[in-house]
């Protein structure tokens, strides 16, 4: 922005002097600038609020970005929605948007609800928006001057063999993509919006949301962004808080003089007295990741946590706070909606460490002469883990690998003297079935495993012996594989790359309570996170499954390399 326009934004954001609107130079802002446009205009919006920054700093900070690509992750009552939609809106205005801008919401029913009680009141409501509107059949798609705002639900309409297909995230092109709460999308669905853009020479993308859990939806993007959290400076010592990483010790309270109240207040961590957060400021954890000079590259992330909204009541934060110290069911919610935080507890996803504690000090071994078990999750490229029984569901690791094909498979069978296997029946059953008989030969036990597509079948797991197959219930799978890598009965070679991408694999999946659209039934599922690769947890979920195979028999007969432990008097039925 040129520095006598940044003068006048100065003046009228701060009122200092009326404004002529006639001049050459405001109507030149109004263009320019959607924050300038929409103050200027003293736009509506919803509850007889008047648009302003005053109080809000933040929106005009996340409103004037320029990138190409940005992020929000957001808390409750954060306004960011309306943001984007005035920006879109004053773009189109404007006609920098010639192929138009899409916003998207999860489902139809959010585009419903958002269009009757947001939108519909947004546009009636201002008569500078809509003058620039031209009538259209449908209430979801507006032309705004020259090309179109469509409001469109991303849910996918077809599934032709498990591939999920959308004309909405499909069909026509646009110069300005807007996903708002993206933790609800469909993952396969918020893949294919982007190529909307192809065609566009802006390609704008923004992703917004409140979070849920980590390394998933709106937090993933946010953690590959420049991540700019609001820092409130202190008037007395000049140090900086961030009230949501900081809470509760951003938070203080004081005695009310004419009630015996307390009364929360902000505090800086650094020397305790109250701070504001008209004094905030957003400032990049790593501004090496985006940078405003090249604003095509990277992407730029903002985080809003209720704190900052001119809306938050303290004093109500706290209570909320409270009560969710109670009731742990409670503290997702806070963390989400007002922390802006992602938020999962500890036993409902695995962390690294808890896999690398169940590392020994032994390397993979290159073979085995003693029977072992072995699970494997067939992909283009195998995950495979190979076992020794333990007593008491003890189980020890002797090697693990990614390989292709069944062949290598076929020779590790050999090598490491498996005798019992569990894999993945799908997606290559013929291939499974050709092994399966090979090993059969070799009097090795092979299992095909599938997980039903929904899992309110009763019982853990359904064998048919005649074909070869287990059908176990998915989330109680994961569920004891869980236990079993915390229980300390697993052990892992000692730590070394094929470990922490096993490590890493293994926790890439976190259960969370999912709500069925149409019965309502709520239900525990492990949905994939992070970058989704989760094939050694499975190939884990088979080993546990192929274990009690192995018959005590298989194991000791070949016992010969393991004289020592073998002379054990206690041992001899004397
Ligand atoms: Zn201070």
């Amino acid at each position: 922005m040129e520095p006598h326009l940044r003068n006048i934004m100065e003046t009228a954001t701060k009122k200092l002097v009326p404004l002529n609107p006639d001049s050459e130079d405001i109507s030149h802002m109004m263009e320019m600038d959607s924050c300038f446009w929409a103050e200027q205009n003293g736009i509506k919006l919803i509850g007889g609020t008047i648009f302003s920054l005053d109080g809000c700093e933040y929106m005009g900070d996340i409103m004037r970005d320029e990138a190409r690509h940005i992020a929000v992750m957001k808390g409750a009552q954060a306004r960011i929605t309306t943001l984007f939609m005035l920006r879109a809106i004053h773009a189109l205005i404007n006609g920098r948007y010639p192929q138009g801008s899409i916003y998207y919401f999860p489902n139809k029913i959010a585009v419903e609800n958002f269009s009757k009680t947001r939108f519909g009141p947004l546009i009636a409501d201002n008569l500078c928006i809509r003058r620039h509107l031209k009538n259209t059949n449908s209430v979801n798609i507006k032309r705004v001057g020259r090309s179109f705002l469509r409001l469109l639900g991303a849910t996918a309409t077809i599934d032709i063999q498990g591939k999920k297909d959308s004309s909405s995230v499909r069909s026509e092109p646009a110069d300005e993509v807007i996903l708002d709460e993206r933790d609800l999308f469909d993952d396969a669905m918020a893949d294919m919006i982007p190529d909307r853009l192809l065609n566009s020479l802006l390609k704008l993308m923004v992703e917004l949301g409140t979070p849920t859990i980590p390394d998933f939806g709106i937090h993933k993007v946010f953690g590959e962004s420049d991540q700019k959290y609001r820092m409130i400076k202190c008037r007395a010592c000049n140090g900086y808080t961030e009230l949501a990483s900081e809470f509760p010790k951003s938070v203080k309270y004081e005695r009310e003089t004419t009630h015996e109240k307390y009364k929360p207040h902000f505090a800086c961590i650094k020397c305790g007295k109250e701070i504001f957060v008209s004094d905030g400021e957003y400032v990049a954890k790593y501004p090496d990741r985006y940078d405003p000079k090249y604003p095509k590259e990277g992407i730029s992330g903002y985080h809003v946590s209720h704190f900052i909204t001119p809306n938050c009541e303290l004093s109500m934060v706290m209570a909320k706070y409270e009560a969710a110290l109670t009731d742990s069911s409670k503290m997702g919610l806070f963390y989400n909606s007002m922390l802006g935080f992602p938020y999962i507890p500890l036993e409902d996803r695995l962390r690294q460490q808890d896999v690398f504690n169940c590392c020994g000090d032994d390397v993979m071994r290159a073979s085995s002469v003693v029977g072992t078990a072995m699970g494997a999750d067939i992909m283009k490229t195998n995950r495979i883990v190979i076992a020794e029984k333990k007593p008491k569901d003890g189980a020890k690791v002797i090697y693990m690998a990614r390989v292709s094909g069944f062949d290598a498979l076929y020779n590790l069978v050999i090598k490491f003297n498996v005798k019992s296997a569990v894999i993945c029946l799908r997606p290559y059953e013929e291939s499974f079935r050709k092994f399966q008989a090979r090993c059969h030969d070799r009097k090795v036990k092979v299992f095909g495993s599938v997980y039903p597509a929904s899992d309110s079948r009763k019982g853990f797991k359904k064998t048919d012996e005649q074909s070869g197959v287990y059908t176990v219930n998915r989330t109680e799978m994961m569920d004891k594989s869980h236990s079993w890598v915390k229980s300390g009965k697993l052990e892992l070679p000692r730590k070394c790359e094929e470990v922490i991408v096993f490590a890493r694999e293994v926790c890439n999946t976190a259960k969370v309570l999912e709500t069925n659209d149409l019965t309502g039934d709520r239900i525990y599922k492990y949905r994939p996170i992070g970058d989704k690769q989760e094939h050694y947890r499975h190939a884990l979920n088979y080993l546990m499954l192929a274990l009690p195979n192995l018959h005590d028999y298989q194991i000791g007969a070949t016992c010969v390399g393991e004289s020592k432990s073998n002379y054990d008097p206690l041992k001899w039925n004397l």
